[in-house]
């Protein structure tokens, strides 16, 4: 089923973001997390794409992995960082043969030690033209492009932003994951902005679901997220793992519910190749 017909099939579509384990043990690991969370019946799961194509072929062989033993569609992320156009037609080939659905399709951060991206000789600059390279040549991929809540980092500000997120739908996007966020009042407000600018495809809040204090500040930092106050002040009443997990499931399983209230489309969850903190939050929604 191509990405559209799914987002207008009327059901609330379920997507799981896995990323490529570095070890054997450890992809024998997610296919056990993967077995326990495909029980809820996710609509597709995505692969990330590592930094510079460092895990180009753990991505599409996880990627294949998932499709043939569990029957979903499956999306691999691809960057533009450190390939040019030619190897990122090569990787398109491939994750064609490899029955890869959709693509999630983005820029990608500059490689460590830079603070500027630059494109290498042959790239490509933002993931727009990503889009519309995947769109003029590989027409039978879905794509997903990533739209920012809380704005993404480089952008001067949200009005810029949202006119480059434009261009990627214009481009032929088919739908918006969004980045991590954990107070719903900033993805509405996106919402909001987003529909105010023209764009009618589907914006699916991305959830991650904190297992720790350390994690979320961490995490929080790098993508810079905001974190409410009162939700630090609950994470760090107690110091016990067991709290603090409990206390991130509660506040995520929240969000979902009330994500669902006001009507979105999907949810994606970052599961970071554990299942157990999505399992809760999806019994909670039962
Ligand atoms: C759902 C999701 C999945 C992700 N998966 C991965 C992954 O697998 N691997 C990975 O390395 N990273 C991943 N990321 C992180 C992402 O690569 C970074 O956030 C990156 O910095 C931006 O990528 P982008 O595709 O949003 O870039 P772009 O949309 O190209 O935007 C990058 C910046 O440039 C600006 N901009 C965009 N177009 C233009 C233009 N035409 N002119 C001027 N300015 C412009 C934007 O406002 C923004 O500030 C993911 C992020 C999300 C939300």
């Amino acid at each position: 089923m191509s990405l559209s017909q799914l987002f207008n099939s009327g059901k609330r579509v379920l997507s799981f973001e896995l990323f490529p384990p570095k070890t054997d043990q450890a992809v024998v690991d997610l296919m056990k997390t993967v077995e326990e969370l495909d029980r809820y019946q996710p609509d597709f799961y995505t692969c990330t794409y590592g930094a510079g194509g460092s895990t180009r072929d753990r991505t599409l062989s996880i990627t294949r992995d998932v499709r043939k033993t569990f029957g979903k569609p499956v999306a691999s992320h691809l960057t533009c960082v450190g390939s040019t156009k030619d190897q990122l037609r090569d990787y398109l080939r491939s994750a064609a043969e490899a029955g890869v659905d959709y693509i999630v399709a983005l820029r990608g951060d500059p490689p460590k030690g830079d603070t500027e991206f630059k494109p290498v000789p042959g790239g490509l600059r933002y993931a727009n033209e990503l889009v519309e390279l995947i769109r003029a040549e590989f027409p039978q991929f879905g794509i997903a492009v990533a739209g920012y809540p809380e704005v993404h980092q480089e952008a001067p500000n949200a009005e810029v932003d949202l006119q480059n997120l434009v261009r990627k739908v214009n481009a032929g996007a088919n739908i918006i994951v969004t980045q991590l966020f954990y107070d719903n009042a900033d993805f509405f407000r996106f919402r909001d902005k987003c529909v105010a600018a023209g764009i009618t495809i589907p914006i699916i809040p991305g959830l991650l679901p904190v297992l720790s204090l350390a994690q979320v500040q961490r995490i929080a930092s790098l993508c810079k997220a905001g974190l409410p106050e009162a939700f630090v002040a609950k994470l760090s009443e107690n110091d016990s793992p067991e709290w603090q997990f409990q206390v991130g499931v509660e506040h995520a399983s929240a969000q979902a519910q009330e994500l669902i209230k006001h009507g979105v489309p999907g949810i994606h969850f970052y599961v970071l190749n554990k299942s157990l903190a999505t399992s809760m939050i999806l019994d909670s929604l039962a």
